[in-house]
């Protein structure tokens, strides 16, 4: 089964696990946790195609910052004002996000319009790897509901360290 299917099928009876999981990983905290994970990290994303999956892209509406915004905004053609106002909303914490979800630059065989000049969010997201991994306990264990590689990073790392 791949590793998406999988993730579907288990990601609910598996939560609690995860979250226990999670909670250990957070006594381990450091750079050889770090390390481990980006080692993880690059192992799960070459047996999963993004492609197939698109979740991130279907429900989480990316943060765009300033320089965010006019590279978009130019690669689209656009002034930076219209683009915000077609595309973004100022969220709960005051940050643009996009104003739809699904995005509204995902295609329908789930490409991303603006690749190349996507959000740092989108490029960074699901921060698992780049030293990251052990500043993002919280984060995590919201992102393993919805993202399958994150999932699997985490029994992955815990399978490493038993
Ligand atoms: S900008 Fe591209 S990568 Fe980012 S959420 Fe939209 S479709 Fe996905
Ligand atoms: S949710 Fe995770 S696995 Fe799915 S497309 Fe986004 S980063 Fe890739």
């Amino acid at each position: 089964m791949n590793l998406i299917e999988d993730w579907k099928n288990r990601k609910s009876s598996a939560r609690k696990q995860i979250r226990k999981t999670l909670s250990r990983l957070e006594r381990e905290k450091g750079k050889k946790l770090d390390m481990l994970a980006d080692q993880v990290h690059e192992e799960v994303f070459s047996e999963l195609d993004c492609l197939d999956c698109a979740n991130c892209c279907t429900s989480i509406p990316p943060m765009l910052n300033k320089t965010d915004i006019a590279r978009v905004a130019r690669t689209l053609g656009m002034g930076t004002a219209a683009f915000q106002e077609q595309y973004l909303r100022m969220d709960e914490d005051g940050d643009m996000v996009m104003n739809t979800s699904p995005c509204p630059f995902l295609q329908e065989d789930h490409a991303c319009l603006i690749y190349e000049d996507r959000p740092k969010a989108c490029r960074q997201y699901p921060h698992t790897n780049e030293m990251e991994f052990s500043q993002r306990m919280n984060l995590h264990k919201v992102n393993a509901n919805h993202c399958p590689a994150v999932f699997h990073i985490i029994e992955r790392i815990n399978q490493a360290l038993l």
